[in-house]
């Protein structure tokens, strides 16, 4: 069985993140697997997907090759983000050039925080 533990940094920014619901954290360019939890920030491997909210690294496309495929279609058949690395595109890099210029964000929301966003004009 895989430890699925994050790396203490991000785990420390995802505590921030529950302390202030509704509000954006940074994680910089930190990029770890969202299946494995396996911190990519420096690894050089090629591939992965991006499937809606999730980074799914190299290895873990791989291994659930099956389900992530139709997964995929299902995402692009209700028009949700689904998209596969360049051929020899590092993972980190993938998802990095996908975060865009305002780069890795993260948030916790409660009922409180989303009504709280509803209600301002
Ligand atoms: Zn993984």
């Amino acid at each position: 069985m895989t430890d699925l533990k994050l790396p203490d940094e991000l785990e420390a920014l995802w505590d921030e993140a529950a302390r202030n619901p509704g509000t954006e954290v940074d994680v910089g360019d930190t990029v770890v697997c969202d299946f494995c939890c396996e911190d990519m920030t420096t690894r050089p491997d090629p591939g992965g997907v991006i499937l809606q909210s999730k980074a799914i690294c190299p290895a873990c496309t791989k291994k659930y090759e099956h389900d992530i495929e139709l997964d995929m279609a299902d995402a692009v058949r209700y028009g949700r983000r689904a998209e596969r690395a360049q051929p020899g595109e590092a993972f980190a890099d993938f998802v990095r050039r996908i975060r865009g210029p305002q780069g890795g964000r993260i948030s916790v929301h409660t009922p409180e925080s989303v009504n709280a966003k509803r209600e301002t004009p």
